[in-house]
């Protein structure tokens, strides 16, 4: 794909993200590696105004080729395309409903909706970290390597990854979507989990 392709996509699932309000404000960030570089947001651009302008180009030892200043989490990044070659594509969000979780340390588990079961089984909870620190790009990218493709940061948000930046954007719109039904959910009455024979059943669907 050539630049101009890239950096419109990027441009394009950033702006979805902010609509769809995943990332408030400033806050989030967006990434997506072709070969060896990866294009990521600059630090402090609002999802939802970026421009070609707005895109840092990066190598995989977080040296700057483009002169843009990159996202302040470069190295949770860099570290999960590292560890993870089949993930290509990034996108971080602060989405209140999720991030809501991440507050009150509780991982996505609950086994309430079938089709979340079924694309994620559940959504772990990374331990808190200094935003931007190693440490936090050491403890979030480690449940990527154990195969995990969305983990919730605590007192922070949640990231995701995929094959495709559209994949990543999906899959965002689960995770909110579990958020939201779960809130309302609980304000509306008892909620009924799936037991385990269900959820076996669930699980058999992928063949
Ligand atoms: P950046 O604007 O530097 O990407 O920071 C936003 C953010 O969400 C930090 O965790
Ligand atoms: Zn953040």
């Amino acid at each position: 794909m050539n630049k101009e392709d890239i950096l419109k996509d990027v441009i394009y699932w950033a702006g979805r993200s902010y609509k769809a309000k995943m990332a408030p404000a400033t806050s989030g960030n967006i990434s997506r590696i072709e070969g060896d570089t990866v294009f990521l947001s600059r630090s402090g651009v609002c999802l939802g105004d970026m421009w070609n302008e707005d895109v840092s180009e990066l190598d995989l030892n977080g040296n700057v080729l483009n002169g843009v200043k990159p996202s302040s989490e470069k190295l949770m990044h860099l570290e999960i395309y590292k560890k993870r070659p089949d993930i290509k594509a990034i996108i971080h969000i602060h989405c209140p409903y999720v991030t809501s979780f991440a507050v009150c340390h509780k991982k996505m588990d609950e086994p309430i909706l079938p089709e979340f079961i079924f694309n994620f089984g559940a959504v772990p909870s990374a331990k808190y970290a200094l935003p931007s620190s190693m440490e936090l790009a050491n403890e979030v990218s480690e449940y990527f390597k154990n195969g995990n493709n969305a983990v919730l940061m605590e007192n922070h948000g949640l990231v995701a990854g995929g094959a495709t930046l559209k994949e990543v954007f999906y899959r965002l719109e689960s995770i909110q979507a579990y958020a939201k039904t779960y809130f309302a959910a609980k304000f509306l009455g008892k909620i009924h989990t799936l037991n385990k024979d269900e959820i076996k059943k669930i699980q058999n669907l992928k063949g």
